[in-house]
């Protein structure tokens, strides 16, 4: 670990920009870069505006809600060097409209949300779910499967554990439309359930197979965990990479 009194010390956050700036929050106090120092106080600060969000929505204010997220934006985009924050505001934006059963405007908030990108497979997997959740609220069943698969052909093996958690929804989609999960699809719950080192469990259809994967890896150690896990058990007292 690099101190700050050294003469280089390295951003505690990233590993990469020298650490010019305290970080300092309830439980630790790290010396970080000044793009690092920005990104976990805006972190933090809609977190801590989150809990506030979340009350004016339970009581079905939502356009207190939609206001409080845009002032949030406002006030710290300028501090938004990964737009991190303009994709959170994006999908709360997207999240509210649905809450308020307000679907149309929730289906242009979403295309908002996803014009912004995606870090990874599981924010894109997320993104469609939701999109699924609108398109099937306005009836168009055919459409939410669609764009749920359009999204879950993206596949990354860096992510392979998130597969079985996404199963149910395809399942449940392609039920909708009273036809069974396109056998396309088992090649990636296999990828998925290997990832976990278990067999895809052996029912009467595909579909009920996904379910019942989805229900037995929930908890377990993926193998990024188990890996991890293996490190910790041997290189004790050893600052192994
Ligand atoms: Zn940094």
């Amino acid at each position: 670990m690099q101190s700050p009194d050294e003469k280089h010390p390295v951003c505690w956050s990233c590993e990469k920009q020298p650490a010019t700036e305290r970080y300092v929050h309830p439980k630790l106090g790290e010396w970080v870069c000044a793009t690092c120092l920005d990104r976990l106080e805006v972190h933090d600060a809609y977190q801590h505006q989150f809990l506030d969000m979340l009350e004016l929505e339970r009581q079905e204010r939502y356009d207190e809600v939609l206001a409080c997220i845009d002032e949030f934006l406002a006030a710290n985009r300028h501090r938004d060097h990964d737009q991190w924050l303009a994709r959170s505001v994006a999908r709360d934006r997207t999240m509210v409209l649905f809450e308020a059963e307000r679907y149309a405007e929730a289906e242009k908030a979403w295309e908002a949300w996803a014009q912004l990108g995606f870090p990874n497979v599981t924010d894109r997997w997320f993104n469609a779910s939701v999109k699924a959740s609108i398109l099937q609220a306005l009836g168009r069943h055919q459409e939410a499967l669609a764009a749920y698969e359009e999204a879950f052909s993206h596949q990354d093996p860096r992510y392979a554990s998130a597969i079985p958690y996404y199963l149910p929804r395809l399942v449940e989609l392609s039920e909708n439309l009273g036809q069974p999960v396109d056998e396309k699809w088992r090649s990636v719950a296999e990828a998925g359930a290997e990832d976990f080192a278990v067999e895809m469990p052996a029912r009467e259809t595909l579909g009920e197979s996904m379910r019942a994967l989805a229900e037995m890896t929930q908890g377990m150690p993926s193998k990024r965990e188990r890996e991890w896990k293996a490190r910790q058990g041997g290189g004790a007292g050893g600052d192994a990479p």
